[in-house]
């Protein structure tokens, strides 16, 4: 099968292969779009099936990423890139460096950051072969703060809208991931506005610690979905609403930071039917690729960061008032909204050409 007849491709720009034998670097670079500025996401390193299985990766995270990115309305277009993690002992230093040449072919149309798998020192090795990366450690640093952030004032938006409470004091949440980067901080965050939180996590002793700290309840990590809760606010894996896990959820409300939380887009009819709203996570979870900017531009400081985070807000609403006035899933909604932004980008470039 060419890449032009793969299902998930979606007319990305460019699609980039690189084979390093010394290295053992195998990598696929993907630039969905460029349309509203170079192409921007992260390198996620993964000991892939096979290379079919890492492009079907790369296709899907890159057109991801142009939604979140256009979603959030950052002068920037969307790209991933995939690193298939070789076997046995590996010289990282020099594989990133690889990278970084394979990255610097792409003329700075792709600016990589680091995604699972990766570290900012893998980006530091990088960055001697290529100038097209951020998320350096002397950069903006962790994003997952600003991430929790926005995560923590989209579920006070999406609660408004779908318990109609002006407030979480009282409000049942559970969180699934809680004792992880963007978890702990948005716990923070429930815990100080007043909700009854049920906390979950794998990682147990730093779960008992949290769930002292802000009076949670904890949660065994297979029991968080049946919580009688207000909402599930998934904080760690992807594919979590899937036909195993929907109807055990008692909630009225699904937000979180987790990426791909729908195991299939059919999964948000279902969460419809169910009378359960959603949070289109590529929308709700934006805040870390808001921060970043401040690596690409010294004008995209914290105030800037906090007037994106507000933005973020509105579009959330809009795409639940649609969702809720259309009687279509919210993730559809987001899609459809995303695929028109870039369309107009596009339409606007032709015109000034
Ligand atoms: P992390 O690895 O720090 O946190 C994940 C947490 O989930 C860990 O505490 C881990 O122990 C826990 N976990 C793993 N398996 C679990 C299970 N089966 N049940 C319960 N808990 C489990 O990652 P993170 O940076 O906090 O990111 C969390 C999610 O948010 C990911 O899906 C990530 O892609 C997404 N996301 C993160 C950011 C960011 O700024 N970090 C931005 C956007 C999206």
């Amino acid at each position: 099968m060419s890449v032009f007849d793969h299902p998930s491709f979606d007319d990305h720009e460019k699609v980039l292969f690189a084979d390093d034998p010394v290295t053992g670097l195998r990598a696929i670079l993907a630039v969905h779009s460029t349309v509203r500025g170079p192409a921007v996401g992260g390198c996620r390193m993964w000991a892939y099936e096979d290379s079919h299985a890492a492009l079907t990766d790369v296709l899907r995270l890159s057109q991801g990423m142009s939604y979140k990115n256009v979603m959030a309305d950052l002068p920037i277009g969307g790209g991933k890139s995939v690193i298939i993690r070789p076997k046995g002992d590996f010289d990282r230093v020099a594989l990133f460096e690889a990278f970084g040449r394979a990255l610097e072919a792409l003329n700075g149309n792709y600016i990589s950051a680091e995604d699972v798998g990766v570290s900012p020192a893998d980006m530091v090795a990088a960055r001697r072969t290529t100038r097209h990366v951020v998320g350096l450690p002397d950069g903006t640093g962790d994003p997952s703060p600003v991430t929790a952030k926005g995560v923590f004032l989209g579920i006070k938006v999406c609660v408004q809208k779908a318990l109609g409470k002006s407030s979480l004091e009282g409000v049942k949440i559970a969180v699934q991931g809680a004792t992880g980067h963007v978890g702990s901080h948005l716990v923070g965050h429930l815990a100080e506005a007043g909700a009854e939180l049920f906390l979950a996590d794998i990682n147990e002793p730093a779960l008992s610690a949290l769930a002292q700290k802000h009076g949670a309840t904890v949660v065994d990590k297979d029991a968080i979905y049946d919580v009688d809760a207000d909402v599930f606010t998934p904080c760690a894996l992807g594919a979590v609403i899937n036909p195993e896990t929907i109807d055990r959820l008692k909630v009225k409300l699904v937000a979180g930071a987790a990426n791909n939380q729908l195991a299939t887009r059919e999964m948000g009819a279902e969460l419809m039917k169910r009378g359960i709203a959603y949070a289109p996570d590529y929308v709700i979870n934006a805040g870390g690729i808001i921060n970043v900017m401040g690596e690409l531009d010294a004008r995209f400081d914290a105030k800037w960061v906090e007037g994106k985070l507000v933005t973020l807000q509105s579009t959330l609403a809009e795409i639940l008032d649609t969702a809720e006035r259309e009687g279509k899933p919210a993730n559809l909604v987001a899609d459809e909204l995303a695929r028109q932004r870039i369309e107009d980008a596009r339409a606007g470039k032709k015109e000034a050409a």
